[in-house]
């Protein structure tokens, strides 16, 4: 069963969110508590909970992923210094809100991928 999270609400613009862009198949806005100068949570329309969830049907929008994470980096002006991708997956990976989402960080250097 997929249950909604308050990404649900903001897919459906019923909590007022920066929205930076919106098509068919996925969102993408700021993250409420950036981690960094720049932090956009890129999200499939659709509720898929977790990375374990994904099948071969959502490849297009995971696809979809990557192409809108492109486009805003481009745009937020952090595509030539570069910047990081991340999905996190349940308890280990540090997930908490379990609908997939891909966090696109960056405006400064982020140091090592993992943090022990
Ligand atoms: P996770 O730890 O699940 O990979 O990341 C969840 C992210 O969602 C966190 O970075 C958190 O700040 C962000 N977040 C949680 N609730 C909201 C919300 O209501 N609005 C926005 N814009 N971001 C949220």
């Amino acid at each position: 069963m997929s249950t909604e999270t308050i990404f649900s609400r903001i897919i459906r613009r019923e909590i007022p969110t920066n929205i930076l862009y919106q098509d068919d198949l996925v969102t993408a806005f700021s993250d409420i508590a950036p981690q960094a100068k720049t932090h956009i949570l890129i999200i499939p329309n659709k509720i898929i909970p977790t990375v374990n969830e994904v099948s071969s049907e959502d490849e297009q929008t995971l696809g979809r992923l990557f192409t809108v994470a492109a486009k805003l980096a481009k745009e937020a002006g952090i595509a030539e210094d570069g910047y990081r991708l991340i999905v996190n997956c349940n308890k280990h990976g540090g997930q908490e809100v379990f609908h997939l989402h891909m966090h696109l960080v960056g405006g400064e250097p982020l140091g090592k991928m993992l943090a022990k």
